[in-house]
């Protein structure tokens, strides 16, 4: 039952910062809970926006149609391109690579997972896992259209039941952030431009009442977004909410980044080259390649890591390089009093699987699955936390996987890696895929059961044992179950346009 008073109720929202964060909040508030807020949006021209971050995954394409953008327009505007999966190169060791490539693989099967039968065959074939070779790979539509440089937005295999390409965008974060702009304008965002330089509490709440710009302009509100990047000015230098530090596990400090000259090519994937220390990244877009080397501090000095950046880089660098530091980890509590933290004010993860963008698409939309339209709960509240936990912690095991996994052995900095003790809940799913060729995920978890089998199988955790399932076909039925997958994913790629071409008919 709805509360008739209109005393505590919520109607004017503030989003401090106008970033990929602040637009991408502003955008979903206004669409869905528009006619019911007033939403003003504050940025400081003169502080800009961190203007990185240029790889997405699969849940984006929901989250513009949810926001009501067209897809063609958004990838014109933002100069996007077409992101298959991720290559990561030299991870396990020198020479090697794998993706994690997005969408299924093979065929899916109601009691155990596909790669159980391709590890069968692998074993009759007694082939590697090389991925040239009989690779978990060639069962991939995604990993064989991406290497192809092929696209088409096919929503399934034709004549068949098995899903046909899953995408996300690669895109000028600059760009993003401006289009949205113009969109959450169009949907009647109020936007004030300034910085501020105060902010007022509730003297016995300590909820944020206004905050102040440096003409002296106040702007209140009932419920503050904090969307200010790394600077977090509401919810950790105004409310001290505190940080969970995952640098222990996560020792990268460091990203330096630089745009360069594009290719005649543009590969619809993201590459990820380890090196000595560190990766680096390569994002191609439509104008110009993005380039980025991720690092640690205390293994590798800023000058080192320009010059081995720029020495591995296609083609003529666009601008001077930008090092941004940072500490990898989340705000303690995403939600305080009356501030909830979005995009980098809420914490930070390596850009290594793309997923910043991504938290704060799934933040704004918690926000409006849990909007207090009648003043805020306390148990709305920790839920709220308790989800924005869960998510980052599926996360962070994720990501320090492909860290755990590495074979190099080239620097301190990779075997440190490999001897640091990992959260027990990924040395669970490591020890269960290597034992039973197991992986279960949570219905919450960002990353499917294909994508934690991609990395084990590609770093190098293969499984001793398949499931018995796989031991009730004769040999020549999951030769042929192969066979036939194979055929099928190749000829589906042989029709496909090139990603060129797909990108020059927008
Ligand atoms: P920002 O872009 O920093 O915006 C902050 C806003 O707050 C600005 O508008 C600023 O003007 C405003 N502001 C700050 N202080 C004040 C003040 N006092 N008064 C008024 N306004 C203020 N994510 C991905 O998903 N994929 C990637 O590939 C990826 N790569 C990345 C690479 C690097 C090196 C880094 C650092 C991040 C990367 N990210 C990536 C993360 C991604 O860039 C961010 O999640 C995203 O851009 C959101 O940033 P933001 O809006 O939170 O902050």
């Amino acid at each position: 039952m709805h509360k008739n008073n209109t005393q505590g109720q919520i109607k004017n929202i503030v989003i401090v910062g106008g970033g990929t964060a602040g637009w991408m909040t502003a955008s979903l508030l206004a669409k869905v809970l528009g006619k019911t807020l007033n939403i003003t949006l504050v940025e400081s021209d003169n502080i800009g926006i961190v203007g990185v971050g240029e790889a997405t995954i699969p849940p984006i394409v929901n989250f513009n149609r949810a926001i009501g953008i067209d897809e063609k327009a958004f990838i014109k505007a933002t100069k996007g391109t077409i992101k298959l999966g991720i290559e990561f190169n030299h991870w396990h060791k020198d020479g090697e690579r794998y993706m994690h490539a997005f969408g299924s693989i093979g065929k899916k099967f109601p009691f155990c997972d596909f790669h159980h039968f391709w590890q069968k065959h692998q074993q009759l074939q007694s082939g590697s896992d090389n991925i040239d070779g009989n690779s978990f790979w060639d069962y991939s539509l995604n990993y064989q259209a991406a290497k192809q440089g092929k696209f088409a937005p096919i929503k399934q295999i034709p004549n068949t039941n098995l899903p046909g390409l899953a995408y996300a965008y690669h895109f000028d974060a600059g760009l993003y952030a401006k289009f949205l702009r113009k969109h959450a304008e169009g949907l009647g965002v109020k936007r004030i431009e300034g910085t501020i330089t105060d902010i007022a509490q509730d003297d016995k709440s300590g909820d944020i009442n206004s905050v102040t710009l440096e003409d002296g302009t106040s702007i209140s509100g009932d419920l503050f977004i904090d969307c200010t990047g790394l600077a977090a000015i509401l919810i950790e230098k105004t409310l001290s909410t505190g940080y969970d530090d995952y640098s222990h596990w996560l020792p990268c400090d460091r990203a330096i980044a630089v745009p360069c000259e594009k290719t005649d090519h543009i590969e619809p994937y993201t590459r990820s080259t380890a090196h000595k220390v560190g990766w680096q990244w390569r994002i191609p877009l439509q104008h110009r390649t993005g380039n980025g080397l991720v690092y640690a501090s205390k293994h590798m000095s800023d000058e080192e890591a320009k010059a081995l950046l720029l020495k591995n880089i296609d083609g003529k660098a666009l601008a001077e390089p930008k090092i941004i530091s940072f500490k990898t980890g989340r705000r303690r509590k995403q939600w305080n009093k009356n501030v909830i933290a979005i995009g980098l004010s809420s914490g930070f993860f390596e850009p290594l699987e793309a997923t910043n963008i991504h938290l704060i698409q799934t933040a704004a939309t918690r926000l409006v699955k849990f909007f207090p339209h009648y003043g805020i709960n306390l148990e709305e509240v920790n839920e709220f936390n308790r989800q924005s936990k869960t998510e980052s912690e599926g996360i962070r095991d994720f990501i320090i996987l492909h860290y755990k996994l590495n074979n190099r052995g080239d620097s301190e900095f990779w075997r440190a890696c490999q001897r640091m003790d990992v959260p027990e809940s990924l040395m669970n799913k490591i020890q269960l895929f290597k034992k039973t060729g197991k992986v279960f995920c949570q219905p919450d978890d960002l990353f499917t059961e294909t994508a934690w089998q991609q990395v084990m199988i590609g770093q190098g955790n293969i499984p001793e044992d398949h499931h018995p399932l796989v031991d009730t076909l004769s040999t020549e039925q999951v030769d042929d179950l192969m066979k036939n997958l194979k055929i099928l994913i190749n000829r589906t790629v042989e029709t496909m346009p090139s990603h060129d071409d797909f990108l020059h008919s927008l």
